[in-house]
């Protein structure tokens, strides 16, 4: 059964091969005007057909075209136009055109195995809530199902392994807990997930009384991805929970291809979404930076000869403006001169791929690129600590989102959090403590709030909140119930146990308000929730 990239592409070979008659003409005819005629207009425009079949031809299933193009093209360019054609020069132009046209009678060759051969991701694996938990203990079961649940975990509990294996076959969770004091420490040793085909054991975090090499390494050969020591840490559980849960396929990458022939930009769109990539093709370069703002690319895939104007040019345009100047921007051609690569390095290229390029090496020399480039943004606008966005990051979020907001005629809540009494934590506890309980309200958050808000850590124990679209009555609804949870979370150090509360103040947007305000504004309320005793939440 072939896929629907396959079957996309089969199209493309089609409507490229379709294609060639007419460019093959177009070649015959501006060839003997420029021998009959000697009118050199003709041997550059000569030259534009040669080069575009070279960078296109090979990946269509013609690389013998590709090739013969490609020596034509450097013949021209080698020409002294000066000088006329001479009878030699003449007939070897007209012969390299003789075997492009047997070539391409030849028909298409290598594009089946070359599709064959590519490789695509396999689907995303979403977010699963679901755990089971193998403790005879009822009271600490209780007390972790309680806990877990605060972070929308669902959990199933097993006072035997061997129940919990038989639910393995019907519903697989997420992760399994197993409590080794349930039976004894050989049990790790012997504990084998059934194997199915292809099936990915589900990985297990394994509580145990006792800390000795020899259980933390069968631990790891019945796919323990953590071994916690009792008494048990909630907070240490959740981390490895969260660990293991988390999404592992990243938001699909986005890229952006400017390409003047739209055959081959559609080809290496095909491509590239097969391999679960965003992409936006620009043909006119009077909309790109229009597309460029709407798009925000991970990647730009520039071709370098185009009739407008050239790769690099636009190249060195975005390294002028701040946004796009990380950008990655990989320069596609046919151009083979390593001298002419460096340049096209030098006025702002990170790569340059040489035309035709087979479907996986595009793919993983744009993944790669991508992926380098999402790391280190992400970097620069998230908080360590938290992993939420930063001071700066949240900003300037909180512009874009009032300009839309206002643009659209639609509700926005900005919120702050504190914690309260905060100092007296670090002062009680240590300041370690201090730090997981400010990792708490960072997992609450990222757990109750929805995909599209946005969460920042304002400063040490501050956080704030964008709700878009979100008016101040449901934002205080929301907020207020997660205030509620987080007051009756405990908190560990040192087999002590506590709680910790937060303080909270909303604001909407209005019209008449800008970034300075509405922060105050919500500011502000936050003032008053501190001064009104704490744990609540106030409207500006
Ligand atoms: P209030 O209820 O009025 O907010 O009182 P508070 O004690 O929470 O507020 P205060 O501003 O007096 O103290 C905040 C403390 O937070 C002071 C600072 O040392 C501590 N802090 C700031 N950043 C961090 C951090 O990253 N980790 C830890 N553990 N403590 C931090
Ligand atoms: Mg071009
Ligand atoms: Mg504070
Ligand atoms: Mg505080």
């Amino acid at each position: 059964m072939p896929t629907d990239k396959q079957t996309r592409l089969h199209e493309l070979q089609g409507k490229y091969i379709s294609q060639l008659p007419e460019k093959l003409n177009a070649i015959d005819t501006v060839w003997q005007r420029a021998r009959d005629d000697k009118d050199i207009s003709y041997l550059s425009q000569l030259r534009q057909f040669a080069h575009n079949l070279a960078g296109s031809a090979g990946t269509f299933g013609f690389p013998d075209v590709s090739a013969e193009a490609r020596k034509l093209e450097e013949l021209i360019r080698c020409l002294d136009f000066n000088h006329g054609i001479d009878s030699a020069t003449s007939e070897i132009i007209a012969d390299a055109i003789q075997r492009i046209v047997n070539y391409v009678e030849h028909g298409p060759t290598q594009y089946d195995t070359q599709l064959s051969a590519s490789t695509s991701i396999s689907a995303k694996s979403d977010f699963d809530h679901l755990i089971y938990l193998v403790e005879n203990d009822a009271s600490l079961a209780r007390e972790i199902c309680t806990q877990l649940h605060y972070f929308d975990y669902e959990v199933e509990v097993f006072s035997d392994a061997t129940q919990a294996m038989a639910a393995l076959s019907t519903k697989k969770p997420s992760v399994m807990v197993i409590d080794v004091a349930v039976s004894n420490i050989n049990f790790i040793a012997e504990f084998h997930q059934p194997v199915s085909n292809h099936a990915v054991p589900t990985p297990v975090i394994f509580i145990s009384a006792t800390d000795d090499w020899r259980s933390r390494l069968a631990a790891i050969k019945a796919n323990g991805r953590a071994y916690l020591t009792a008494p048990l840490d909630f907070n240490d559980l959740l981390e490895h929970l969260d660990q293991l849960t988390i999404r592992q396929a990243p938001e699909p990458y986005k890229v952006l291809i400017v390409e003047d022939m739209a055959v081959l930009a559609e080809y290496y769109a095909v491509v590239l979404r097969d391999a679960g990539m965003l992409i936006r093709i620009v043909a006119n370069i009077d909309n790109l930076l229009e597309v460029l703002s709407d798009h925000k690319p991970d990647l730009i895939l520039m071709d370098v000869y185009m009739p407008q104007c050239s790769g690099l040019d636009l190249a060195q345009v975005m390294r002028q403006m701040d946004e796009l100047l990380s950008v990655p921007i990989v320069f596609l051609s046919t151009e083979t001169d390593p001298l002419e690569h460096l340049h096209a390095m030098e006025l702002g290229g990170d790569d340059f791929l040489q035309k035709p390029i087979a479907d996986d090496r595009l793919v993983i020399a744009i993944r790669t690129r991508a992926q380098r480039f999402r790391q280190l943004r992400s970097h620069m606008n998230h908080d360590g600590l938290t992993g939420l966005l930063n001071h700066a990051a949240i900003k300037t979020h909180l512009e874009q989102e009032i300009a839309r907001a206002q643009r659209l005629s639609q509700a926005l809540t900005f919120a702050m959090l504190d914690i309260d009494h905060f100092k007296n934590i670090n002062d009680t506890f240590g300041h370690p403590a201090g730090d997981r309980v400010i990792k708490s309200v960072a997992r609450m958050l990222n757990k109750r709030l929805r995909k599209s808000d946005l969460i920042g850590r304002y400063g040490g124990e501050e956080f704030a909140i964008i709700l878009p679209g979100t008016n101040v009555a449901t934002a205080r609804d929301l907020i207020d119930n997660i205030r509620e949870t987080f007051t009756a979370i405990l908190h560990q150090s040192n087999n002590q146990k506590f709680n910790s509360s937060f303080s909270a103040g909303l604001a909407q947007l209005s019209t008449a308000d800008d970034l300075t305000s509405l922060i105050s504004n919500a500011d502000q309320a936050l003032y008053q929730a501190k001064q009104t005793g704490r744990n609540r939440l106030c409207i500006s």
